[in-house]
């Protein structure tokens, strides 16, 4: 009898190719997010991933393999033969194994994947039922309706039973779905803006605003740590790093003092664009939610939106705060994207800033600055980091 880890993946949609490419795809990444354990086994049975390494390795290795998208459930699974004393055994050792100290119930569900085994699924159920409340009727028994303990038996080309699930985030493996630049504040918003995408397969590059000497070189160490969080989940991307200071100088000396943000904004959407068409992405994605401040208005997206020939993804856009919270901290970046540093935004901030932009107007600044050239200016200064979680 062995301990493995088994891995279930799978958008139950996808269909031929698109099914196989999926799975070699998350099989990859599995394999990446392991590749400094040593393995002893590494197979694919019917629809779950197989793995046996040291034991004493498996809550590390399950932490890292949970990150990759496309994961339903992982659970550490005793393998036995297609035996039925040594079922029996397995079973009894699952149960040994969770030390229960008080009532609870359980019952018995099994994934007979080999038709041709007897006996079938009811009587084995019922047999292996049988042999808990045998061995530990003292402290169990029976619920088929709302049972604490879940007890799984797969028979397949071996026997696999567990007792735990733990849960994946799902989604889609990275690289199935383009690529997106990602704008990248300190804040709270856009790092779960680059999970989230992240998770529905689009492989994550990022850009950055600052300010310099405006912010410190310590904000922007503070967005590059938020970005090698971000990596521990989609992998490693290239940061870049743009000066906007010059740029807002320019647009406060010439342009009407309440609309400094919104056009701040569309330089930032303009460099970024262009560094996405260079470098081949599908997309923007930026962490804007409906309402959220003054620039988040619908007219204000929409300005921007006319602006830019590029797709803008923008994920949080219907999200409240709070939610988008709950995933920050679940994800890790919540208590970073909360200390306390200057923002590129906060330099030249109105007093009025415009929440309602018209077009005309905004062409009309835009007009008294020379946008080419400042956003020339601007991409070559850039700064690039390579951002890897190193853990
Ligand atoms: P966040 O928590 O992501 O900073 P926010 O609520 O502070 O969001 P804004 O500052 O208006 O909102 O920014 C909206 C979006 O614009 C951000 O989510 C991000 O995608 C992008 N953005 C804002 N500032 C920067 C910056 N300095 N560098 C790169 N992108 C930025
Ligand atoms: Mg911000």
């Amino acid at each position: 009898m062995d301990y493995l880890i088994s891995v279930s993946f799978g958008e139950l949609t996808l269909k031929g190719d698109n099914r196989k490419d999926f799975e070699n795809r998350i099989i990859r990444k599995i394999k990446k997010a392991i590749e400094s354990f040593e393995i002893d086994e590494f197979y694919k049975e019917q629809g779950k991933v197989y793995i046996k390494a040291n034991r004493e390795f498996y809550k590390e290795m399950i932490e890292k393999i949970k990150k990759v998208f496309g994961i339903f459930y992982i659970c550490e699974v005793l393998r036995c033969k297609k035996d039925i004393c040594d079922i029996e055994q397995m079973t009894k050792k699952l149960i040994f194994d969770l030390d229960i100290k008080e009532k609870k119930t359980f019952k018995v569900f099994i994934n007979r994947v080999d038709k041709k085994f007897t006996p079938k699924s009811p009587e084995l159920s019922k047999m292996l039922g049988g042999v808990v409340l045998k061995n530990f009727g003292n402290f169990l028994k029976v619920d088929v309706h709302n049972p604490q303990i879940h007890l799984f038996v797969d028979v397949k080309e071996y026997v696999y039973g567990y007792v735990k699930r733990y849960k994946g985030f799902g989604g889609l493996p990275i690289g199935s779905s383009g690529r997106g630049l990602l704008l990248l504040s300190g804040g709270i918003d856009s790092p779960v803006a680059g999970f989230v995408m992240g998770k529905r397969g689009m492989e994550i590059g990022v850009i950055h605003f600052h300010s310099y000497p405006f912010t410190s070189e310590r904000a922007e160490e503070k967005v590059k740590d938020l970005a090698k969080i971000l990596s521990e989940y989609v992998g490693k991307f290239t940061m870049t790093s743009i000066n906007l200071f010059p740029i807002q100088k320019e647009i406060a000396s010439k342009c009407p003092e309440k609309e400094i943000t919104i056009l701040g904004r569309i330089f930032m959407m303009k460099i970024a664009e262009k560094l996405a068409v260079k470098q081949n992405y599908n997309a923007l994605v930026t962490g804007e939610s409906l309402g959220q401040v003054a620039s988040q208005t619908i007219q204000g997206l929409t300005v921007v939106d006319k602006l830019i020939d590029i797709s803008i993804l923008r994920p949080l856009i219907a999200m409240d705060k709070t939610e988008i919270i709950d995933i920050a901290r679940t994800i890790g970046t919540y208590e970073t994207s909360i200390l306390p540093f200057e923002d590129c935004c906060t330099v030249f901030l109105p007093k009025h800033p415009v929440t309602k932009p018209k077009i005309e107007d905004i062409t009309k600044s835009l007009s008294l600055l020379d946008v080419d050239s400042l956003i020339k200016d601007a991409i070559s200064n850039k700064k690039v980091y390579n951002i890897k979680n190193e853990q």
